[in-house]
């Protein structure tokens, strides 16, 4: 089911209290090491909520984060070795994937 394109201004003009996700959410940036063949999984191993998955592809595997599953804690940003993660408004977050 489709998501109105605006839940907070509708939720008004409905009468009802609607929360917004304003949460920062976690993005990888293209110097990711694994991104780039080598092998690394850091920033998974410090998500404690399981937000950064890999997805095997020859040669390695790749991360990505599920933005429903970020809380913005920024955990994962420490740890990675090529500074490659940033924390992004809510609206620049990447679409999830099924
Ligand atoms: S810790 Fe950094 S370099 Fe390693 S997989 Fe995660 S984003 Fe990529
Ligand atoms: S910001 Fe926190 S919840 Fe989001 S991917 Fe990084 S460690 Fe996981």
């Amino acid at each position: 089911m489709a998501l109105p394109a605006n839940p907070g201004r509708r939720g008004l003009l409905l009468g009802r209290p609607v929360i917004v996700d304003q949460r920062p959410v976690a993005a990888l940036a293209r110097s990711c090491l694994a991104l780039r063949g080598i092998a690394c999984m850091s920033c998974r191993d410090a998500c404690l909520t399981g937000a950064i998955r890999f997805s095997l592809v020859r040669g390695g595997a790749i991360p990505r984060v599920e933005a429903e599953a970020c809380t913005g804690c920024a955990d994962c940003i420490p740890v990675c070795p090529a500074s490659a993660i940033t924390l992004v408004a809510p609206e620049a977050r990447e679409p999830s994937r099924a």
